[in-house]
């Protein structure tokens, strides 16, 4: 746990996310009271609700047949999650084109770590995506942005000004705007927590901030009270992993791409993005899969394992030697309709002994020149624009875009059902 003194997280929160996208596609209900049900059924209750809604007194949780009583113009909506996962996607694809999406934390949450001159401009930033996604999702799907020196504190930022609210929580200002929330307030802080912290005599965010650590530790009875408590100063808190990180892209192909040369150029370009991500994050990783569906056959998958790597180059190369054997299995005009590659393994460099590093010398000298001068690239793109340099000539994928998945978080991936 280290002090941070600066911008380094940026969070996104959607306004009432499912009422919202229900607005963008039917305009007829645009200026309605919308609240949304899982079932078609005067006894579901609302899973969300418009902010208009909020003002007539509807509340999430509130069943249907009690809000047409207080809002008898209210508009019920039955959930549409197949669509809501599309937008979901949609709108992962615009903040990518900004900064990359670092972790997704639900399908209208996520967040964004700050590298670089990022942490300088991330106001501007955070007002680039906003008007982004008004292009591309639509005006009526807002978010709320919060940044901070953390995670926690840019999710308690991103609710502070909702809907449709832009909050900056600086470390240099803290705890000032901390100290007008209350303690359920923050992520993590339960109501029978709070109960908890009151018999202990923390009835406030700022009694909570004055704390001793250990103090704060001793109230949880465990290490998540200090969490709590460093999170709250700003500091980062480093969590253990629960779930292995995967970085990978897929790609549906459309005609015109689905030759197996131009599908190794999307293949080599998704291998590309996803070694981005993967250093940008810090990581190294010792295994790559391929998987390649024809357009008239089974689905085909491998997987290689190597010494730890990040560059473009030893990745591109064993990618292409999946790519090969996974050909040699279909006909030879054959279409192929999917690709996909991941990245897996994954560690810190300083969590790989070094044995591991040795156990392939030449490639891995190779691999470790390389990621050097990919390290001094990805600086570059970051500092002037994405693609200020590359290696080699670089192509536009069908669709523009080269995806922004990354398999986990509790969102179904539309991708992984190809
Ligand atoms: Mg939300």
């Amino acid at each position: 746990m280290q002090a941070v003194s600066e911008i380094e997280c940026l969070y996104i929160d959607f306004d009432a996310f499912f009422a919202s996208v229900e607005k963008q596609l039917r305009p007829e209900i645009r200026n309605l009271p919308v609240g949304v049900t899982a079932l078609d059924s005067e006894y579901s209750s609302f899973i969300t609700r418009c902010y208009m809604a909020k003002t007539f007194g509807i509340k999430r949780g509130m069943k249907v047949r009690d809000a047409r009583e207080i809002c008898p113009q209210i508009s019920v909506q039955v959930a549409r999650p197949d669509i809501y996962v599309k937008i979901h996607n949609l709108i992962l694809e615009e903040i990518d084109r900004h900064v990359p999406v670092t972790k997704v934390w639900s399908i209208d949450e996520m967040e964004c770590a700050l590298i670089g001159r990022e942490r300088f401009a991330a106001p501007q930033l955070a007002e680039q995506i906003r008007a982004g996604l008004a292009k591309a999702v639509g005006p009526y799907i807002t978010p709320s942005i919060g940044l901070a020196p953390n995670q926690f504190l840019a999710k308690v930022a991103g609710d502070m000004n909702k809907p449709n609210g832009l909050t900056v929580l600086h470390p240099r200002d803290l705890p000032g705007p901390l100290l007008d929330l209350a303690l359920t307030d923050l992520p993590g802080i339960s109501a029978g927590m709070s109960v908890r912290l009151s018999r202990a005599g923390v009835q406030t965010v700022e009694d909570f901030w004055n704390l001793e650590r250990k103090h704060a530790r001793a109230i949880w009875g465990n290490i998540e009270g200090e969490r709590m408590w460093a999170q709250l100063h700003g500091h980062k808190v480093e969590r253990p992993e629960t779930q292995k990180r995967m970085f990978g892209h897929s790609r549906v192909l459309t005609k015109g791409w689905n030759t197996p040369d131009k599908a190794l150029d999307c293949l080599s370009l998704l291998t590309v993005k996803a070694a981005y991500r993967l250093r940008r994050s810090g990581y190294l990783c010792r295994s790559l899969s391929v998987a390649l569906r024809p357009g008239d056959g089974e689905r085909w998958s491998a997987q290689t394992s190597f010494a730890p790597c990040s560059d473009d180059q030893a990745l591109t190369r064993h990618m292409r030697t999946l790519f090969k054997q996974g050909c040699a299995q279909f006909s030879k005009n054959a279409r192929i309709k999917t690709v996909y590659v991941m990245l897996h393994d994954i560690s810190k460099p300083e969590e790989i002994s070094g044995d591991l590093f040795d156990f392939a010398d030449e490639d891995t000298a190779r691999s470790k020149r390389w990621g050097n001068i990919m390290t001094a690239m990805d600086g570059l793109n970051t500092k002037h624009g994405k693609a200020m340099v590359t290696m080699g000539p670089r192509t536009n994928l069908p669709g523009g875009f080269a995806g922004g998945k990354i398999a986990f978080g509790r969102v179904p991936d539309t991708e992984d059902f190809i």
